[in-house]
């Protein structure tokens, strides 16, 4: 299993980490099979989304502000619930496809480590079979 870490800046932020997953790859020397990317938080998430436009990944923050308020009625006392709530509902893990030892990604798609409770050093670990 290969991991990286980062720094995230912002409460909520969406930090494309796509170089950092196809460098480990290219590493790997794996050149076909399936690629994990794991989020070992609970307050944070990954997803897979447009990078060519950064005002998806805006709105994909704001949808998500509304759907789940930072100010809700929560029981968990550390004042971070909202951040729970949304790692939880994008999820802590994605699988791409390796290709020609390339992430078999969509044109416009990239991966994103999704912070909810920044700013953190954070942690994302990768395995690639
Ligand atoms: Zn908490």
């Amino acid at each position: 299993m290969h991991s990286f870490e980062l720094s995230t800046r912002r409460r909520c932020e969406l930090v494309d980490i796509t170089g950092s997953v196809q460098e480990i790859l290219r590493k790997s020397g794996v050149t076909a099979g399936i690629c994990t990317v794991y989020v070992p938080h609970t307050t944070a998430a990954v997803v897979i989304n447009e990078n060519a436009d950064p005002s998806v990944c805006a709105d994909i923050l704001a949808a998500l502000a509304r759907l789940v308020p930072e100010d809700g009625a929560y029981t968990h006392t550390e004042g971070n619930s909202d951040a729970h709530v949304k790692a939880a509902v994008i999820g802590s893990s994605r699988t791409v496809m390796v290709s020609g030892g390339r992430l078999a990604l969509g044109r416009w798609q990239g991966i994103f480590f999704c912070e909810f409770d920044g700013p953190r050093r954070r942690e994302v670990w990768v395995e690639i079979r």
